[in-house]
């Protein structure tokens, strides 16, 4: 494919702006050629003419103003990684004496940028803390002592991602160079005409003048309303050509074989299946009888019964001569599963053992912690294909992991593994394998189609019949804190009835604990030091001091033990021998007891809402009601409670993740690598913009069909390969 850019947008900075300032673009922002420059947006308006004074400021608004910085320290905060960076600021408005503080969570920019003297316009939300007029992590943008009265001008002030040696007025400036001295002649739309035409879309060389330099914020909307497009057009077309390419790739069919594995399984299997389990069976068991690798995305709620299609689709394989490998993201995962499925499978799990089935197949483990002798076997079994299903963790990519003829890869809880695992493992098949991908965590559909693009997607949204309902209680112990007691007294009960509980922590409460998450948003961590948060050690000694457990059988777990003691206590609790099972998130995913009813989760505001609603999944498996209390030790009114009350307000796990996205930042769900430099998301937001992503991919798929390799749409193509570097593309497989 050709890769260049447009000439106009490919030319180096170096000769529109000189060395200086090219320099530090490239050193400071990576940005090198005038595209990428002028593709650094702005990230928000600073509307000019409506700078309030401290004097008057409101408490609680959006406000803006300019002021002088007084006074600035930095300190570490003690609970938490990171640092805290408070600022006092004094009216520089001519209006008022009044002073106020900033305070800055993790603010090293604030702390690079801002020194005592200088002057800054500052925008954020106006809050009250310890009776002190407050902007918490506001926006700002330096203002050159020369720039006299910026209130004056009333164009918006554009801000831009900026650093301390590059502040936003000197991109702006540089930006204006470019506008004003383009060849845009030259510049190609990277929308087709006529799409450009059906979708209403303002001329490039339009958008991009207001984008950085608009006289009124509401032309600078329409701007970004139109980069939005270009840049769902851009992905979507690029998802378009992934789909299109791997459906035009070879693999080995594996259609199913009339009274094999699979159909004698059928014949046994203890219920019926949901009809979303039929359903989704069928459409996998076609695909996989096609020679074009299956790609598939198999979404279902907590309990749905994933396992089982899953199983069968491997069984389908298997009668075809090929091998199944299921990659768990947890030791305690991949063990479960290998029991549940030998368990269920029978004596068709024992081929070539004594008393097993003689048309069977064989199961192996594949894990971290096992001898070097049980490894040995399992991998012999692996490579010359005796074993037909193979599960195991990250183990399974390991160098010597070699497979006789690997016909499918399933990977459970799809969003713990990398791109890069994925195709460690496809690596290993001859010809490409078919792909079954299991999340449990219910996807919105702007992020299937944009984070799961190439995959296609199927849906389980049932559950299966005879599942108890899960009631959910947010135990605010602000306001009752004698439930304290009364919760281990429940749990007590529970136990009499001879069922089992689960007490998840947020930390393990060791030295160096680190994995404690971080609270939802920056104000948690002034409360955190006043507050104890749960861990599995202090409770586990708490509890052996709680009179209504005495004589109940207490287990530990979490990620910090050796694997031999996971694995056991994680047999024990599945035993029936331990009745309350204090842990980490460890048995976030996938664990299936079906005795469990009762789940208690303290501290529960620092867990995610998808978080707490795949932990509550755990109980009520075995037609017992389950029961799941949230508890907090937060204020009623805190907003962190917003996201408990709106766990236990629905068991609807879509509801619940749409509501997810509303209260939490983009970069949290796409990951990691959208945080920062160039494979950032510029406008596009996958939960807002569901309509633009839809309607672009509707003209993606139009433009691939026709023309798979773009070679019509030069600029476009260029756009993509400009906008999916490699990492980039990384990012696009990642869960
Ligand atoms: P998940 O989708 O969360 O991975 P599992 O596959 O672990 O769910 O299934 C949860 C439980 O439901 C398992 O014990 C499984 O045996 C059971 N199950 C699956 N399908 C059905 C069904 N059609 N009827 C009854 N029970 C089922
Ligand atoms: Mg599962």
């Amino acid at each position: 494919m050709d890769t260049r850019l447009p000439a106009e947008l490919d030319f180096p900075l170096e000769r529109r702006l000189g060395k200086p300032t090219a320099s530090k673009l490239e050193k400071h922002l990576h940005l090198e050629t005038v595209g990428e420059l002028l593709q650094h947006f702005p990230r928000k308006y600073l509307k000019r003419g409506e700078l309030t004074p401290i004097a008057d400021m409101p408490v609680r608004e959006e406000v803006t103003l300019i002021a002088r910085v007084q006074a600035i320290s930095s300190r570490r905060m003690r609970q938490r990684k990171g640092m805290l960076v408070e600022v006092t600021i004094a009216d520089d408005s001519g209006t008022g004496f009044g002073s106020m503080s900033l305070t800055f969570f993790n603010g090293y920019t604030a702390e690079k940028q801002l020194s005592v003297g200088t002057r800054a316009m500052f925008s954020g939300k106006s809050d009250l803390y310890r009776g002190r007029l407050t902007l918490t992590n506001p926006d700002f943008v330096l203002l050159a002592d020369d720039d006299q009265d910026p209130s004056l001008a009333l164009q918006p002030v554009p801000v831009y991602a900026a650093t301390a040696k590059v502040p936003s007025w000197t991109i702006a400036r540089s930006i204006g160079l470019i506008l004003d001295s383009m060849d845009w002649e030259s510049l190609q739309d990277p929308v087709p005409e006529d799409v450009a035409h059906r979708h209403h879309l303002m001329p490039l060389r339009r958008a991009y003048e207001l984008i950085h330099r608009p006289t009124e914020v509401e032309e600078a909307y329409r701007a970004q309303n139109r980069f939005r497009f270009q840049e769902a057009l851009v992905l979507q077309t690029a998802l378009a050509r992934r789909r299109a390419l791997s459906a035009q790739q070879e693999a080995t069919a594996r259609p199913p074989r009339p009274a094999g594995l699979l159909d004698r399984f059928d014949a046994d299997l203890p219920f019926t299946l949901t009809k979303g389990q039929d359903d989704v069976g069928q459409t996998l068991s076609t695909e996989l009888g096609q020679p074009h690798p299956m790609n598939r995305l198999l979404q279902g709620e907590v309990g749905s019964g994933k396992t089982v299609v899953a199983l069968r689709a491997m069984l389908q394989v298997i009668d075809a001569g090929g091998q199944a490998a299921m990659l768990a993201p947890t030791e305690v995962l991949a063990v479960q599963h290998y029991h549940s499925i030998r368990k269920t499978l029978g004596p068709l799990a024992e081929g070539g053992m004594l008393g097993g089935d003689a048309d069977g197949t064989r199961v192996v483990l594949l894990t971290g912690s096992m001898t070097t002798a049980q490894r040995k076997v399992a991998l012999l079994e692996a490579a010359s294909g005796d074993a037909g299903i193979i599960i195991g963790t990250h183990a399974l990519l390991s160098e010597n992991v070699s497979f006789y003829d690997l016909g499918l890869i399933v990977v459970d809880e799809q969003h713990r593994f990398g791109v890069e695992q994925r195709d460690l493992l496809r690596a290993k098949a001859t010809r490409p394998p078919h792909l079954l991908v299991m999340t449990a965590t219910p996807i919105p559909r702007t992020i299937a189609m944009t984070v799961f693009g190439d995959l296609e997607t199927s849906t389980l949204s049932e559950l299966p019949a005879g599942r108890a309902p899960i009631s959910t209680h947010v135990v605010g112990l602000v306001e009752n804190p004698a439930w304290v007691n009364r919760i281990w007294q429940r749990a007590r009960e529970e136990i009499d009835a001879g069922r089992q509980i689960y007490v998840v922590c947020p930390k393990i409460g060791e030295a160096n604990d680190d994995d404690m998450p971080l609270p939802a948003d920056g104000a948690d961590a002034v409360e955190d030091k006043q507050r104890n948060i749960a861990s599995v050690t202090a409770i586990a000694e708490l509890v052996e001091s709680v009179p209504s457990l005495q004589g109940t059988r207490i287990g530990v777990l979490h990620g910090k033990l050796d694997s031999t003691e996971k694995t056991e206590t994680m047999a024990a609790f599945t035993a029936g021998e331990i009745d309350l099972l204090i842990s980490t998130t460890v048995i976030e995913v996938g664990v299936d007891v079906h005795n469990a009813t009762v789940m208690v989760i303290l501290d529960a505001d620092r867990f995610g809402m998808s978080q707490l609603h795949q932990l509550r999944g755990r109980v009520g498996r075995g037609g017992l009601p389950g029961t799941c209390l949230l508890v907090t030790q937060l204020e009623p009114d805190h907003p962190s409670r917003e996201r408990l009350d709106a766990v236990a307000s629905t068991t609807d796990g879509f509801e619940l993740s749409q509501k997810d996205l509303e209260l939490r930042r983009e970069g949290d769900i796409l990951g990691a690598s959208q945080s920062g430099g160039k494979s950032t998301l510029k406008l596009l937001r996958v939960i807002k913009d569901e309509k633009t992503i839809s309607k672009a991919r509707i003209e993606a798929r139009e433009i691939i069909d026709a023309d798979l390799h773009l070679e019509q749409q030069p600029s476009l193509r260029a756009a993509i390969m400009a906008y999916l570097d490699p990492e980039k593309e990384a990012f696009l497989e990642r869960g």
